[in-house]
């Protein structure tokens, strides 16, 4: 008769007696390291290469316990679902929830604290996002869900237009935030320097000169490091 107490003991002595032990362990512990990684890297690329590599290697390490298994093959096959699943709805919720864990990461608090026009400006293009500043020497921006982090940094360094322009550029990535591939909402998006051959970067670019200018933008673009 099944039991899933049968199953499970079955289980932890198949993989106790098997010699694939260690690269079970190993695989998850660097699977483990991969998802610190992605946590604390700002490195849009270092993110996205983190994120995929952890979940291939869970999915190796429950390969190799599944074929480790002498026994309960069944079990290890549900593991194996359940995982997927698991991992399915990680990569689809994630994009919606990051901007709360970039909240408490940066100590971000709402603009709304320190300038009061920046809310008004967003209200006015009409789109339902929230600003953040966040106290950092290096002048950057960027979005993620329906938040717009901007640094101190930033705010000492740009004009009012310039901040505009920017807020502008962001406000067009939160607008297609939806029609954006999962894998480039994984790594957050952010108002760099470099002018970027992305279509997605020079579409949001050219939304920020229509609703600002192009000098603004350029200028803003000039004064990020
Ligand atoms: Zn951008």
């Amino acid at each position: 008769m099944f039991s899933i107490r049968n199953e499970v003991e079955c289980y932890v002595s198949c993989i106790n007696d098997s010699s694939l032990l260690p690269l079970i362990g190993i695989s998850l512990l660097l699977a483990l390291l991969m998802f610190v990684i992605y946590f604390r890297t700002d490195r849009p690329m270092s993110r996205l290469l983190s994120l995929a590599g952890s979940q291939l290697l869970i999915i190796s390490a429950i390969a190799t316990v599944v074929h480790a298994m002498q026994c309960s093959r069944m079990l290890s096959i549900e593991i194996y679902l359940g995982y997927v699943a698991f991992s399915t709805a990680i990569i689809l919720f994630l994009p919606r929830v990051y901007y709360r864990i970039l909240i408490k990461r940066y100590d971000a608090r709402p603009i709304s604290e320190i300038m009061d026009w920046p809310e008004g400006f967003v209200n006015y293009l009409g789109t339902t996002a929230t600003i953040y500043y966040y106290d950092s020497a290096i002048p950057r921006a960027f979005a993620s869900g329906k938040a717009i982090f901007l640094s101190l940094g930033l705010l000492e360094l740009v004009e009012k237009t310039e901040l505009e322009a920017i807020i502008a550029h962001e406000i067009w990535h939160i607008r297609h935030n939806n029609s954006t591939p999962i894998l480039r909402q994984l790594a957050v998006m952010s108002f760099s320097k470099n002018k970027s051959e992305d279509e997605l970067e020079k579409l949001a670019d050219m939304f920020a000169e229509k609703i600002v200018n192009k000098s603004a933008l350029e200028s803003a673009r000039a004064k990020i490091s």
